[in-house]
């Protein structure tokens, strides 16, 4: 490759002449809604995009995601982001309409999914058309992908989609979510568990001909709120354990219930098995002989149709700072940037669940943005942030083919 500093001010020139036409496409973008199994619109804005903008292959899967390819050298980079968003919510509490795609005098670009996830789609989306039109094809290959359903079920939708494009083939994938300026080389994981405790429902005024499951349940809800002896991992950190939601079945509100649901939010660090997140429930299950735990599942319906049967299991993800892709991606920071990187781990949980730690395929995260704004009347990101992004973006497809 040639010098990275002069690749570096191509690509940064490329980008900057373009910032109109890029601030347009990020407002045009959030002003499309696509809330969370309603994506379809979103989806063929942006394929039609991809295919106006040049590039060389365009593909929306069976599930529901878009896919568009730029160039075919180099390493194969796979970029996600999710193109759906959490509801608007009340317009009233914004104080302006949220699929406006409003820009303020600061150069701060609003509305629902600015920094999650459409500001950082629509940098990889800039990034790949700076690849093309600088006629860098032969030195990378990106696969820009918008996957759906990312804010119900994490991976999934992206998961189906690794099995079904199996051609696409990643090398390495690049995960981009709000990452707060910093490169992002692990995460916490997910499941939800469901415990049921049995009872037997009765009229309140004959309760002692029955079994009251809430009543019974109460050990368990407690058991699991002291529980804390989770493994650490230096890194990641610890698991934890929330009780979130007690369903009771009782056909009326007179009514001792005749069954409970309890369900959990497990956070996963690295190191901790799916059988670990049952096993390490027994001691608080004996409280309830007949209580059993499971981790729960749900049939997820995309806007095409596609059936998946997630199971709420979603794994930590890691990799180390030295590996290749970390590396590639400190050195295209650093050159995007112009400033050193910082490499940490997210807080919450990505796509990179089911594209790294499910599939093996080393991957790297990173975003414009505060992740602190996601899913709140505050969704915005900044247009000199998204435009530096992109550029990143660009370049890592760039120093991670050298390797
Ligand atoms: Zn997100």
């Amino acid at each position: 490759m040639e010098n990275i500093t002069d690749i570096a001010k191509q690509i940064s020139d490329y980008i900057d002449s373009h910032k109109e036409e890029m601030i347009s496409f990020l407002r045009e973008f959030i002003s499309i809604e696509s809330v969370t199994y309603n994506e379809g619109e979103a989806v063929n804005w942006l394929a039609k995009k991809m295919e106006e903008m040049g590039y060389d292959e365009v593909r929306i899967d069976a599930v529901g995601n878009v896919h568009g390819r730029v160039g075919h050298g180099g390493k194969v980079l796979m970029y996600d982001a999710h193109i759906d968003t959490v509801e608007t919510g009340d317009a009233s509490e914004w104080g302006f309409d949220p699929l406006e795609g409003k820009m303020d005098e600061n150069g701060d670009i609003w509305g629902r999914g600015a920094v999650d996830d459409k500001g950082p789609l629509a940098a990889i989306v800039w990034a790949a058309k700076a690849i093309k039109d600088l006629g860098l094809e032969d030195k990378a290959t990106m696969w820009v992908g918008g996957s759906i359903s990312e804010e119900d079920v994490e991976g999934s939708c992206a998961e189906e989609m690794m099995r079904l494009e199996e051609d696409i083939n990643p090398d390495y994938i690049i995960v981009s979510e709000p990452s707060d300026g910093e490169l992002k080389r692990g995460h916490k994981g997910r499941a939800l568990i469901k415990i049921t405790v049995p009872g037997k429902a009765a009229h309140g005024s004959c309760a002692w001909k029955g079994e009251n499951a809430l009543i019974k349940a109460l050990p368990i809800i407690k058991g699991i709120d002291d529980l804390n002896d989770f493994k650490e991992d230096s890194f990641l950190g610890k698991g934890s354990i929330e009780v979130t939601k007690v369903d009771c079945k009782t056909p009326s509100l007179n009514t001792i219930p005749g069954e409970v649901t309890i369900y959990c939010d497990r956070r996963i660090s690295c190191g901790e098995s799916r059988e670990d997140l049952i096993n390490e429930l027994k001691p608080v299950l004996d409280l309830v002989p007949d209580a059993t735990a499971v981790i729960d599942e749900e049939l997820v319906v995309s806007y095409t149709g596609y059936e998946i049967n997630a199971e709420d299991y979603f794994p930590s993800w890691e990799i180390e700072e030295k590996h290749d892709i970390v590396q590639a991606g400190i050195k295209a920071y650093e050159a995007a940037f112009g400033k050193k990187a910082v490499v940490g781990k997210w807080d919450f949980c990505t796509n990179a669940t089911s594209l790294c730690a499910k599939t093996g395929v080393p991957a790297l995260g990173f975003g414009p943005g505060d992740s602190s704004l996601c899913h709140s009347t505050e969704d915005k990101v900044n247009a000199d942030e998204y435009l530096a992004s992109a550029k990143f973006f660009a370049l890592v497809a760039l120093t991670a083919s050298e390797k």
